[in-house]
């Protein structure tokens, strides 16, 4: 744990002073714009890539980034997305997977969760990603198919978000927005997946509904 112990006092030294005035204002209640939802892997850091503080978004991390609705029934993911929009009041809800993510590796290759019971059964939630990428992308092999398989995880995994009534409800109203991205961490870059094609687009060239605040 020496890492971590030294990590902290850097942390301590360096850091918090500097944020000491906004962990203060933290103190008094949160206030996220943004859910982002992502994989649990050590080296999808939101945080890092988006350059963003404590306090900017409500994150929740479950293996392959799943939102398992409505098959499902309750669970942690669910609950997260509930909290941050009837609670929290997001206005955005971002679902972020990454290349070579050993869930969808593993949904192309469930022998290998043999040794993994508990694994296997949480990644039963990614049926309907599995099913897509059958269906689409019978034809790939090797890293296309798992580029494929990311890609498609992410389109299942935003549609599932939006059938979570109260997601459905707002997005109606157009109070809510939801984008899927995937990270590629060796390369440093983000895209966001189109809406209703396969198209994607690279996250700096990308046009969103809050554009005037950024350029307020
Ligand atoms: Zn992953």
């Amino acid at each position: 744990m020496k890492d971590l112990i030294q990590g902290y006092k850097k942390f301590r030294e360096l850091v918090f002073p500097k944020k000491r005035k906004l962990f203060r204002k933290l103190a008094d209640g949160q206030k996220p714009k943004y859910l982002f939802i992502t994989c649990c892997d050590s080296r999808v850091v939101p945080n890092e890539f988006t350059q963003t503080d404590a306090g900017f978004m409500f994150v929740e991390r479950s293996i392959g980034n799943l939102v398992p609705y409505p098959s499902a029934g309750e669970n942690e993911a669910v609950a997260a997305v509930e909290y941050a929009v009837k609670a929290l009041g997001v206005t955005s809800i971002i679902i972020c997977g990454h290349t070579e993510c050993g869930a969808m590796k593993a949904i192309l290759d469930p022998d290998s969760l043999e040794d993994m019971p508990i694994v296997r059964a949480w990644l039963r939630n990614a049926e309907e990603t599995r099913r897509v990428v059958a269906e689409k992308h019978g034809d790939k092999t090797g890293d296309a198919l798992l580029e494929a398989a990311i890609r498609e995880n992410v389109r299942v995994q935003v549609a599932n978000a939006k059938r979570i009534p109260c997601v459905a409800e707002l997005a109606k109203e157009g109070r809510l927005e939801i984008h899927g991205w995937v990270f590629d961490f060796a390369r440093g870059e983000v895209e966001v997946l189109d809406e209703t094609s396969d198209a994607v687009v690279a996250l700096e060239n990308y046009r969103t509904g809050d554009d005037h605040e950024m350029n307020a």
